[in-house]
């Protein structure tokens, strides 16, 4: 890029791996003719490192450690607990920087769409993972786990994840950073029997092998697929012979049709060919009604007419994320993305947004694991300095002097290290693992301050 004097100013939003990715983008492509401002609403960085991977996936949380790594480089700062739309605006940003990023990630859920599915016991996969993740805003979310049988619908990573923590005991989860609070709940399930729903076969299952062999591995809990739910039609059946992906999850699952282990304090009960057709219930969930499904000619799913009702007092909706619009940029709300052509924004006009970029699940939406943010959020830094070196601008205000004009209570990267130690030591109190998260913006906010 052309050389450019002071350094350009790029605000990237969200500090999950998609814009800490961003931000080593930009310091690795643009060395000292930049300087990067991370924000995010919370007042901790990571994203869904912290707040998505499951607790007990601790080499994936370790990734985290490589992100610690480009926020201490001299030229990227840390802004927590700045929310974009409520402490500052887009108009703000643009006033403050040469270039903005969002990579704010995917935060809702998605609905089914069908009856029953605002009941009390219907529950969004979001919600329970933030929970046992520790995010602030689900800290005091109840889950009423005195129910016997739960249905996990879906059969995407984040379905295996709910499973497998609610298969876990308490003593495997002491291990791992989930909340107090969370243990105290969890400790006390007295689920018995899960049921992981996939309405198509097990040739279309969204999870990986390796995540689902891990299912079969619990050492407290039970698996079973039924030989018929195997069964493939002629195009399944191909795919599994070409594809390296389902010959993969064929083999893990069919190690699991045989007569289950007997003794186990729980047991999962992997399910496919049934669709959601309604929640039943008057004021909570009482049951879900399936309705048994194939795969038509051009490979769509359909239902056979044959139904069945599984008598669970609990639904997690596992069926996928999906972002929100950000007020003032474009968004297309079909595909619940930013529309974009590499990053560069697209607007309505088809033309290119000047100055604005996105990266990761809002640019391209919820898909890959971690590590596929980082040729994403390089791909859209390549394009903003393209851009940037052929129309520099000058910000008119710095952010320092607009936060400060607000009386934000900025949370800075000392301030999350405070934090962090707090965990950690809280961790070594409890004798437990390497870290117990403090999940209440109270607990969250004293810690930042320091010891006192
Ligand atoms: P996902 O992989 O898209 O899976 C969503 C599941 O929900 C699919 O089985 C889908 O079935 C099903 N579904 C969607 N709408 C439905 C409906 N109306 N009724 C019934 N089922 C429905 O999404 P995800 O599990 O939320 O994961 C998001 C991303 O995060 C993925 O890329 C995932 O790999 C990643 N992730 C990775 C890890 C890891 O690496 N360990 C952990 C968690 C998440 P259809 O296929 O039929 O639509």
């Amino acid at each position: 890029m052309a050389r450019m004097a002071p350094p350009a100013r790029v605000a990237v939003i969200g500090s999950g791996p998609a814009g800490i990715y961003a931000a080593e983008a930009l310091v690795k492509q643009a060395g000292d003719e930049v300087r990067v401002d991370v924000f995010d609403r919370l007042p901790t960085p990571y994203g869904l490192v912290r707040y998505g991977v499951a607790p007990d996936h601790t080499s994936i949380k370790s990734i985290a450690r490589y992100l610690q790594r480009v926020l201490e480089d001299p030229a990227v700062r840390f802004f927590g607990c700045v929310e974009l739309g409520r402490d500052v605006t887009r108009a703000d940003l643009l006033d403050c920087y040469d270039a903005v990023v969002y990579s704010t990630g995917a935060m809702v859920d998605r609905h089914m769409r069908i009856p029953g599915e605002d009941l009390p016991g219907s529950i969004a996969a979001t919600d329970f993972v933030n929970w046992y993740c520790g995010h602030p805003d689900a800290a005091d979310h109840e889950f009423d786990l005195s129910v016997e049988e739960v249905a996990v619908v879906g059969v995407g990573n984040v379905a295996v994840d709910v499973v497998r923590i609610l298969a876990r005991t308490a003593a495997e989860l002491r291990a791992t950073d989930v909340p107090e609070q969370v243990i105290e709940v969890l400790s006390r399930s007295r689920v018995r029997r899960i049921h992981m729903i996939g309405r198509r076969g097990p040739a279309q299952a969204k999870f990986t092998t390796k995540e689902a062999r891990e299912l079969g591995q619990l050492p407290d809990a039970s698996i079973h697929v039924s030989p018929r739910d195997m069964e493939l039609d002629p195009a399944s059946a191909e795919l599994a012979e070409s594809d390296r992906h389902v010959r993969g999850n064929i083999k893990a699952l069919s190690a699991w049709t045989g007569e289950p282990a007997a003794g186990s304090a729980r047991h999962i009960d992997v399910r496919f060919w049934r669709a959601p057709v309604e929640i039943l219930g008057t004021d909570r969930v009482e049951g879900l009604r399936l309705e048994t499904t194939r795969l038509d000619e051009s490979g769509r799913v359909t239902g056979t007419g044959e139904f069945e009702t599984l008598p669970v007092g609990m639904v997690l909706r596992s069926v996928g994320y999906q972002s929100v619009p950000l007020e003032g940029v474009p968004f297309d709300e079909r595909s619940f993305v930013v529309p974009n052509e590499g990053g560069r924004i697209v607007g309505p006009d088809g033309a290119f947004v000047p100055r604005e970029y996105v990266a990761g699940w809002i640019k391209r939406g919820p898909s890959g694991v971690v590590g596929t943010n980082k040729s994403d959020a390089a791909e859209t830094v390549r394009n903003l300095l393209a851009d940037l070196a052929d129309a520099g601008t000058a910000p008119e205000r710095t952010i320092e002097e607009l936060l400060e004009s607000r009386g934000l209570p900025v949370v800075t990267y000392d301030d999350w290290l405070n934090l962090d130690a707090a965990e950690i030591a809280l961790a070594r109190r409890l004798d437990r693992g390497e870290r117990v998260k403090l999940a209440r913006w109270e607990a969250m906010r004293s810690a930042c301050r320091g010891p006192a």
